[in-house]
């Protein structure tokens, strides 16, 4: 694929069973979640009854789908796919189904979030046939959007920029982090998200968490909020974006941490093109912040990739020598916490373009003085 176009579900499916071919892996098997979506645009519930996508090296990709799933299945661009439907009745056992269809087999690629028992059950089927992460094929596919799914990733951040455009005004002294997530959940599923993923809103000394949630901390004058906040768009792609607000003026100190930050996040931004590697990015960003002796307070990777996955590849971490290739989509969220005090992060999503970078985020990066 070249960037810029476009693929279908069955050049997916294809990309998927020369992966296979290549890696000496007879059969991939992908139950519900963003594979089976990627792949079939099937949006199936992930539920204890066995639905499983049978990719086969050599022969017509079947799905397994529990009977009273039959119409959904159909239903989906599974049907307009014209893919054969293999149905279980509840007295069937649909493992020995599935070992049926992968037929003789030395390993068989499993998508990485198959549920554990799954998982066993498919090892109880098929004692003999090794047992590999399908990700080592998918996730090099995934990595690259299309331009249909860089489109559906604009979308999301053009949704998640009118969020972040009107948090300042929810934030005043006396409220509590939690009245404000919930004012922000709506607004997220009001811009045109049909999930909220997850809603960070922490206040003050909350700040130094990265991952904290909300809390019934009452927000105070001074405090810093760092507001972290995604959706999941209908069409299944990810928004992901964080802003740093302050009420009133913060101190010089932080005002100072925080200038080097944003200096940190924006040469970050500015270093992607083809060919540097992840780690490459997540350096620059750390090296800013370490020369300003801001790097022991920066405790997690620069960045992850989105898509379908609010988390998926490529990570843009230490130790990760991958290098970019254009339509790979990814974050790029330095911060700085200090525990018992404060904390800040600055986040965008960008693409990696044929020359450069596209930034999908757009709201100002500077700190935000609520007044
Ligand atoms: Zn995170
Ligand atoms: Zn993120
Ligand atoms: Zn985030």
């Amino acid at each position: 694929m070249t960037y810029g176009g476009s693929m279908t579900f069955t050049e997916r499916l294809n990309l998927v069973q020369a992966g296979l071919a290549t890696a000496g892996i007879e059969a991939a098997l992908i139950t519900p979640g963003a594979d089976l979506r990627y792949l079939t645009g099937y949006e199936a519930k992930a539920l204890e009854r066995l639905t499983c996508l049978v990719i086969r090296v050599g022969a017509d990709p079947v799905i397994v789908v529990p009977a009273l799933e039959v119409l959904a299945a159909t239903a989906s661009p599974v049907g307009e796919l014209g893919m054969e439907i293999c149905s279980w009745q509840e007295t069937e056992n649909p493992y020995a189904l599935t070992a049926q269809l992968v037929g003789d087999a030395s390993a068989v690629a499993l998508d990485d979030h198959m549920w554990a028992q799954k998982v066993l059950d498919l090892r109880a089927a098929m004692p003999a046939v090794r047992q590999v992460l399908a990700s080592q094929i998918i996730a090099p596919i995934r990595m690259r959007k299309d331009a249909e799914e860089v489109a559906a990733l604009r979308r999301a951040g053009v949704a998640i920029d009118q969020v972040h455009a009107q948090v300042p005004k929810l934030l005043r002294p006396g409220r509590t982090e939690r009245e404000v997530g919930l004012d922000i959940a709506n607004l997220i599923l009001d811009a045109g998200h049909v999930a909220v993923d997850f809603v960070i809103v922490a206040s003050g000394p909350n700040a130094a968490s990265p991952h904290h949630d909300v809390s019934d901390r009452v927000i105070e004058m001074g405090d810093p909020i760092v507001v972290d906040i995604g959706g999941t768009m209908p069409d299944g792609y990810r928004s992901d974006c964080t802003r740093t607000y302050n009420i009133g003026e913060p101190s010089a100190e932080f005002a100072a941490n925080y200038a080097t930050l944003l200096r940190a996040q924006s040469a970050a931004c500015a270093s992607v093109r083809p060919g540097v590697t992840c780690e490459k990015i997540d350096a620059t960003a750390r090296d800013i912040l370490t020369a300003a002796n801001l790097g022991h307070l920066f405790i997690h990777r620069t960045g992850h990739g989105i898509g379908l996955e609010s988390h998926e590849e490529p990570y843009i971490v230490t130790g990760n020598d991958l290098p970019l290739l254009a339509g790979m989509a990814f974050s790029i969220e330095p911060g700085f916490y200090l525990a018992g005090h404060y904390g800040a992060r600055i986040e965008d999503i960008v693409i990696c373009t044929e020359d450069g970078v596209e930034s999908l985020n757009h709201q100002p990066r500077e700190l935000v003085i609520v007044k």
